[in-house]
């Protein structure tokens, strides 16, 4: 057998429907005794839940979590914390929120506790990018990584579809490149691959009824073993251009994810055969790129770069930067061949392995 490291992250998780209701234990199991709670404006009743359940650890609510996490609200969330003398963020909500709950911890080592609402996985990585001054920049501290982590899919069952979609092949993504990204081992194989099969089992069963509290549990626990994987593994080309496309052209995140993925890994498969394998059994497919298109398509997503707004003339510019900083990949980058990629997701064409 090859040799390996495998460097797992610290964490505790809480999963179930309802657990919910042991926030305020897990408050007290953090040593957290006066918690600021964070969320968005778009979702304040959960904020005020929260703080109903903490009781009087709740020394205080900031409900404007932002997209990229812009400094200037952290500093504004940062105020009430120190005013408040909190010692502890509880944070509820998509990737936004925890983090705003991480930018906190960075500039105060305050212990997080967080309950995530979308598919993102942020709440499993010590990852934090911010904005500042218009530019996006992303660090890697141990002190970003959240303590504990409540999953509860009841507050996932308000995400409407087409959101769920793009935010289970956001996570989807983590697991794919987990595979042949530097990084991966037999025990991340296996998390990645168990992933990546419970979200493609979950997103038609959601897509057929998005209430349904079976099938957002298993979304939710596919999300969890994906976010693992962006938490203790490596990313490569599709990860790559989704930072250049959401981070030069301003696309959507979650749909560049889902648009791209399938097309990242045509790219890759010829030289990545033990993860296709993997893939073919998680998905059921015996042509995992294609299935990976069809999941979300099936389910109503947007699988053309250009009805998503980039325009034609963008990808040479997109392949020019991927080349100018690449990230590993396990097949080597050919200006022809990433061009051609692009462009058949530029056109949302179905690709195959
Ligand atoms: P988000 O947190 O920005 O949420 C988008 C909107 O959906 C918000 O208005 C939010 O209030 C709302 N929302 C969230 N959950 C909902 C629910 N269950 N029902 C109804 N509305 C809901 O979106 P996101 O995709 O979760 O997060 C994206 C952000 O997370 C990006 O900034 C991305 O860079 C970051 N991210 C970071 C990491 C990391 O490791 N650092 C990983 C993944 C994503």
């Amino acid at each position: 057998m090859r040799s390996f490291v495998h460097s797992a992250q610290p964490g505790r998780v809480i999963f179930g429907r309802g657990s919910t209701d042991q926030v305020a234990d897990e408050a007290e199991h953090l040593g957290i005794t006066r918690a600021l709670v964070l969320t968005t404006p778009q979702q304040t009743d959960l904020g005020d839940l929260l703080a109903e359940k903490l009781g009087a650890v709740c020394v205080g609510q900031f409900n404007r979590a932002t997209m990229h996490t812009p400094v200037d609200v952290t500093l504004d969330a940062l105020d009430l914390f120190n005013a408040a003398e909190a010692d502890g963020v509880v944070a509820i909500g998509g990737g936004s929120t925890t983090g705003l709950g991480k930018a906190i911890a960075l500039r105060t080592d305050c212990q997080q506790l967080v309950l995530p609402t979308t598919y993102a996985g942020s709440e499993m990585t010590a990852l934090l990018g911010q904005t500042e001054n218009g530019r996006k920049t992303t660090l890697r501290d141990l002190r970003v990584l959240p303590e504990t982590v409540i999953y509860d899919a009841d507050h996932t069952l308000s995400l409407p579809l087409d959101m769920t979609v793009t935010s289970a092949m956001n996570a989807a993504a983590h697991a794919v490149e987990a595979l042949y990204a530097p990084g991966a081992t037999p025990v991340l194989n296996l998390i990645a691959e168990e992933g990546m099969k419970r979200l493609a089992d979950a997103i038609p069963r959601i897509a057929a009824d998005p209430s349904d509290p079976d099938a957002r549990d298993d979304a939710l626990l596919g999300a969890w073993l994906c976010a693992t994987c962006l938490g203790n593994g490596g990313i490569a080309l599709h990860h790559k251009l989704c930072h250049v496309l959401g981070g030069a052209f301003a696309l959507p995140h979650a749909e560049i994810h889902t648009a791209l993925l399938p097309h990242a890994l045509a790219y890759n498969a010829c030289a990545v055969p033990e993860a296709i394998e993997a893939l073919r059994r998680a998905t059921g497919s015996n042509d995992p790129a294609a299935a990976l298109f069809d999941l979300p398509a099936r389910a109503g997503a947007t699988m053309a770069l250009r009805d998503l707004g980039m325009p034609e003339h963008l990808v040479e510019r997109a392949v020019d930067m991927t080349l100018e900083a690449p990230y590993p990949n396990p097949r080597p980058l050919d200006p022809t061949a990433l061009k051609a990629t692009l462009l058949a997701a530029w056109a949302g064409e179905r690709p195959h392995v």
